[in-house]
């Protein structure tokens, strides 16, 4: 199996954290979201302790709640002492009214509004990952209206493309977030920053994509701006404390690709850090990562009730679900592999290639192309696997389709972190 909390009971029917998902779906319904919640303490506790181990102290991994935002989850992170990034308003409101103790949130984005800046020191968000010289001057501005000092890390880009998917690649000298170390523009932008009142610049951060399975890739980056704070430190007597090398290990959505350690790829980058801060002559700073999907893909899976099964004769064959591109846009958007079982009889002879279509009025309402399974009946279940990140949080109401419920599995039981959408709550703003 892809992952180990997934297996099939003596019934056929497919197991996830030890719960028969067929008995889930018949419980909650369908669409269903499932969380396996020991499964991202597990990340977030392996992402601790490697931190802990190879980085110096006071370095701490971020979960980026983009990649699945609730309530729950900001009370996990903070019962596990996590850090998160947070991106908007909305998920600032989220996490503060949580009781999540905002001081250990990280505010990114490219353009956050003087109404955001605003909002975000209200609730007293720790830090500002500031994108542009025009945000700072705002920060500056609204933080001393407040009396306060803003802690901010500034976001460049060390130029380096990961080759992963074109619209989650980041790190790029061109991309829209950030400020290039290549062209001046970052080292200028410290000289004002270190200039500006009411701000305090704890450092740099970067990110550089996406489904990355290899620490070369955070080794070049950090390479590239471990230069640049030497240069800081030479040119401005600036000393940065803390670098940020942002998000991205890869996740496995396939059996065909690799299977991880996070541990051995943060000691890896860890040994190529503290290796160049001796040859720069630097103190290592306190290191920041980023994860989202890795901390909740693979805590995540969606179970569907199969409905038309048709085949076109000589062409391709689909079998339509009952959510689609409202619960999960990824395959529509940059076409994201995923592993498709059929719940309910999951032992059985995969031999049934088929097109898995959602509901929706749009032909590019696809969950995955050419999946190998048994071939369903209508109202058998079937289960996509790995869909803990960027699924809930992408969720639309498109079609007025209501979004799923969440529901959280542990060792002592399932419980709703999300309830169903209803019609009335879709219905809720309509005047
Ligand atoms: C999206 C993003 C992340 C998380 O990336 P994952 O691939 O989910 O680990 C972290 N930091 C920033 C700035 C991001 O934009």
């Amino acid at each position: 199996m892809i992952c180990d909390n997934i297996s099939v009971n003596a019934k056929g029917h497919l197991t996830f954290a030890g719960y028969d998902t067929t008995d889930l779906a018949q419980k909650y319904g369908t669409p269903l979201y499932l969380m396996d919640e020991d499964k991202i303490r597990e990340h977030i506790r392996e992402y601790k302790t490697a931190f802990e181990k190879f980085f110096p102290q006071g370095s701490m991994p971020e979960f980026a709640s983009k990649s699945f935002s609730c309530k729950q989850i900001y009370r996990i992170m903070a019962e596990e002492q996590m850090n998160i990034d947070v991106v908007s308003c909305g998920e600032i409101y989220t996490a503060a009214t949580a009781g999540f103790p905002m001081e250990r949130s990280f505010f990114h984005g490219n353009n956050k509004s003087d109404g955001d800046i605003r909002f975000a020191i209200n609730n007293k968000v720790g830090f500002f990952v500031a994108d542009s010289m025009d945000e700072i001057c705002a920060i500056s501005q609204i933080a001393k209206q407040n009396g306060i000092t803003q802690k901010i890390l500034l976001r460049v880009t060390p130029g380096i493309d990961t080759h992963t998917h074109q619209k989650i690649s980041t790190g790029n000298v061109d991309s829209k977030f950030g400020i290039a170390i290549s062209t001046g523009q970052a080292i200028e932008a410290v000289k004002e920053v270190l200039k500006t009142e009411n701000i305090s610049l704890c450092g740099f951060h970067c990110h550089i994509g996406s489904q990355i399975f290899e620490s070369e890739p955070f080794k070049t980056a950090s390479s590239i701006m471990l230069e640049f704070i030497k240069q800081v430190k030479t040119e401005l007597n600036y000393t940065a404390e803390m670098l940020n090398l942002g998000g991205g290990f890869g996740v496995r959505y396939l059996e065909s690709q690799p299977e991880i350690s996070y541990t051995e790829k943060i000691r890896e980058v860890a040994t190529a850090i503290n290796e160049q801060c001796s040859a720069l002559g630097i103190k290592v700073p306190k290191i920041a990562m980023e994860p989202g999907r890795s901390i909740v893909a693979d805590a995540g899976m969606t179970l569907y009730t199969v409905g038309s099964v048709k085949e076109i004769t000589g062409y391709k064959n689909y079998i339509s679900v009952d959510g689609g591109m409202t619960d999960n846009p990824r395959y529509t958007l940059y076409e994201a592999p995923y592993t498709v079982m059929l719940a309910s009889r999951a032992n059985d002879k995969a031999d049934f290639v088929a097109t898995i279509a959602g509901r929706c009025c749009e032909s590019g309402d696809i969950i995955q192309e050419n999946v190998n399974l048994p071939k369903p009946k209508r109202n058998e279940i079937l289960a996509v696997l790995t869909t803990g990140a960027y699924n809930y949080s992408m969720a639309s109401n498109y079609n007025r389709v209501p979004r799923p419920p969440v529901v959280m599995l542990n060792k002592n039981g399932d419980y709703v972190a999300v309830k169903r959408e209803t019609f009335e709550d879709i219905c809720s703003l309509d005047v």
